[in-house]
């Protein structure tokens, strides 16, 4: 089983780490996507840590949506520093990135510039983007467009669209992912979505330490509640949930490559 999208270096698992990545191991995960912000120089540092203890886990470097105003009026700065950031954590993908105007934490303008950029950049250096999208699904196909010149590849990560939108994203060839929304009551339209994408555009997270899934609900996530995401995905799609692991696990290096340390162990 493999978590596609974590924070395992959040502050939020900075003092039981250890714990964290034994349950992780002992619920079956045999490796997990850490996702770093670009230029976060501290949460760098626990990413080591985290290596150290696990050394299967591969790492993302990109600028979050939320953090694009750092980048006002000077977009490229942010391809740099996430250029430095993937270099140094040999990331396979750049993410999470894109559009956030829920919050609008940054001007939408400076958001769209940023998030070009960041497109870009994974183009140029041949590498998956991870995708973070909200109430803005059409600016954000259209930057996907425009930089990624149809050669960009990637992954909507948490995705909450309806099958409409679900359609859109495998229209360009990107994979989806689910998390652990998929397990709340009032997520039928969700469930939905789930069963028209086909099993080899699928991909689960949890997006800890955020959402966490039923029955962990409002409690602080972590990589090991991914087999919650697994359980429900296979009972809403009616699937074996051994072979829908296998065929995550298999889009999972399709789209970021194989794993040298998962590999070696
Ligand atoms: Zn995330």
């Amino acid at each position: 089983m493999i978590d596609s999208h974590c924070h395992l270096a959040d502050e939020a698992f900075a003092g039981d780490l250890d714990p964290v990545i034994d349950r992780a191991q002992e619920a079956g995960l045999t490796e997990a996507l850490c996702i770093l912000a670009a230029g976060d120089e501290a949460e760098a540092v626990r990413a080591l840590r985290v290596r150290e203890k696990w050394a299967s886990v591969r790492f993302a470097a990109g600028v979050h949506p939320h953090s694009a105003g750092t980048f006002q009026g000077r977009p490229s700065d942010s391809a740099d520093t996430t250029r430095a950031h993937a270099g140094k954590m040999a990331a396979c993908a750049v993410g999470e990135i894109g559009l956030d105007y829920h919050y609008d934490f940054a001007p939408r303008k400076v958001q769209q510039d940023v998030f070009a950029a960041q497109v870009a950049l994974a183009v140029e250096l041949g590498l998956p983007v991870i995708i973070h999208t909200r109430e803005a699904t059409d600016d954000t196909f259209a930057i996907l467009r425009e930089a990624g010149a149809g050669a960009v590849r990637g992954v909507f990560h948490c995705f909450t669209g309806d099958a409409d939108m679900a359609r859109r994203a495998l229209d360009i060839d990107f994979h989806l992912s689910f998390a652990g929304i998929l397990t709340f009551p009032k997520a039928s339209d969700l469930r939905d979505a789930a069963r028209v994408v086909p099993e080899d555009r699928l991909l689960i997270e949890t997006d800890s330490p955020y959402l966490a899934p039923v029955p962990h609900r409002g409690k602080r996530n972590e990589p090991a509640f991914v087999a919650r995401v697994l359980d429900v995905l296979a009972e809403t799609r009616g699937a074996d949930r051994r072979s829908l692991d296998r065929s995550i696990a298999d889009n999972f290096a399709r789209l970021f490559g194989p794993n040298h340390a998962a590999r070696m162990a």
